[in-house]
């Protein structure tokens, strides 16, 4: 756990408690929180399982009253939303898939299973142990790997259908040279000397102590004097994988995906960060899209709108046919069940017809004849109401 994750981590929030909770009350909202996520009472269910282990964690930073003061000031000292990440704080748009994604995503979901099985609370307490905080407590014991975010542009019948598409992510990585540590292989880090490797230098100021990350190891906690020649002493290189990314059908543009397990790989043992991905779908030249259903525009003629037609419209699978009764207005849509964009649930959403008279620019000599004998027949247009506007001014 480093000083960064407490960062992104508003433990508030987790456990549903206000920045000012009592001891009590943060003690209620965790005992109530683990009993209703409890893995023994949601066997299978890794979303439960994963906010269990968040609820854990974070009330094993607030029910500790030194913990918690640090916490405090960090995330007042550093502000928190500038290191929150869209994946995390955009939950709204956020869509847990990771039930429904493929074998190495579930593989994955059994390892964070052991993760936050007997093992989890004894890595918590050597993460805290030894009174360090901040990055180099965090360097020595397991970390998990960041959260990646990434887009993919769907074509319309890909986002409707699903489809399983590779996915390339530039990621930052640990460095293979030098495994992270920024110095060049054969050379070793010296601890840094004015935060003695802590990485935080803390002043006092009356009652009040102040961290911030150290100046002259820029809170690394160590400096490193020969520079590793891949990574220029950075530690970090981007790296670039491929995925196959399976699309659930029925995604919608600007949703989010989120792949447990498939982001950063951890550190030293540490599980993987999850992977965000933001959907965009392209337009279709035929359908457009409302939630989940479908919508089709559908040109038809005066006649046609007037005596009713029959008309055959494509839907994702196959022709049907729709009734359009007669003396349909112009801009009538006609709702055909169940042709619609697939649903989580397993149903469908709706094809809504929508009808489009068409006025033609140009008609040959005798639909001319016939038009102009039709307006001689055919009664008015209902317009009384705005001729009397008229002559009263
Ligand atoms: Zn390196
Ligand atoms: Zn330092």
């Amino acid at each position: 756990m480093s000083s960064k994750d407490w960062l992104e981590k508003d433990f508030y929030a987790v456990l549903g408690i206000s920045k000012s909770a009592s001891a009590d009350e943060i003690k209620k909202a965790y005992r109530k929180l683990a009993r209703e996520l409890h893995p023994d009472h949601n066997p299978g269910n890794t979303q439960a399982e994963d906010r269990f282990k968040a609820v854990s964690e974070a009330y094993d930073v607030l029910s500790d009253d030194k913990k918690r003061k640090e916490y405090d000031e960090m995330r007042t000292l550093f502000g928190s939303s500038a290191f929150r990440r869209g994946a995390r704080s955009g939950s709204g748009s956020t869509f847990d898939m990771s039930d429904i994604f493929g074998d190495a995503a579930a593989g994955q979901a059994s390892g964070d299973r052991r993760f936050g099985g007997a093992g989890f609370s004894d890595l918590f307490s050597s993460i805290f142990s030894g009174g360090g905080r901040g990055t180099t407590t965090a360097r020595r014991g397991p970390a998990r790997g960041r959260d990646v975010e990434a887009e993919v542009l769907l074509a319309f019948r890909d986002a409707v259908n699903g489809a399983t598409l590779p996915l390339t992510l530039r990621a930052p990585g640990v460095c293979d040279t030098c495994h992270g540590t920024g110095a060049k292989p054969g050379s070793v880090p010296r601890t840094c000397p004015v935060c003695q490797g802590v990485g935080l230098t803390t002043s006092n100021q009356g009652s009040f102590s102040f961290s911030e990350p150290c100046r002259e190891c820029q809170g690394v906690g160590t400096i490193v004097d020969v520079k590793c020649p891949e990574c220029l002493g950075t530690g970090g290189v981007t790296k670039t994988r491929t995925l196959n990314v399976r699309i659930p059908a029925g995604v919608a543009d600007g949703q989010k995906i989120r792949l447990a397990g498939r982001g950063e790989p951890g550190a030293r043992g540490g599980p993987a960060g999850d992977l965000f991905v933001l959907i965009k779908v392209r337009g279709d030249n035929l359908y457009g899209r409302y939630g989940d259903d479908l919508t089709l525009a559908v040109p038809i003629t005066f006649p046609e709108a007037v005596n009713g037609v029959d008309l055959t419209v494509p839907t994702l699978d196959g022709a049907v046919t729709v009734r359009v009764p007669p003396g349909t207005p112009s801009g009538r849509t006609l709702r055909v069940r169940g042709k619609g964009v697939p649903r989580r649930d397993g149903g469908h959403g709706d094809l809504l017809v929508t009808v489009d008279v068409v006025i033609p620019k140009d008609l040959p000599e005798t639909a001319r004849t016939a038009l102009e004998d039709y307006a001689q027949a055919a009664p008015p247009a209902p317009r009384e109401h705005i001729d009397r506007q008229v002559r009263h001014g």
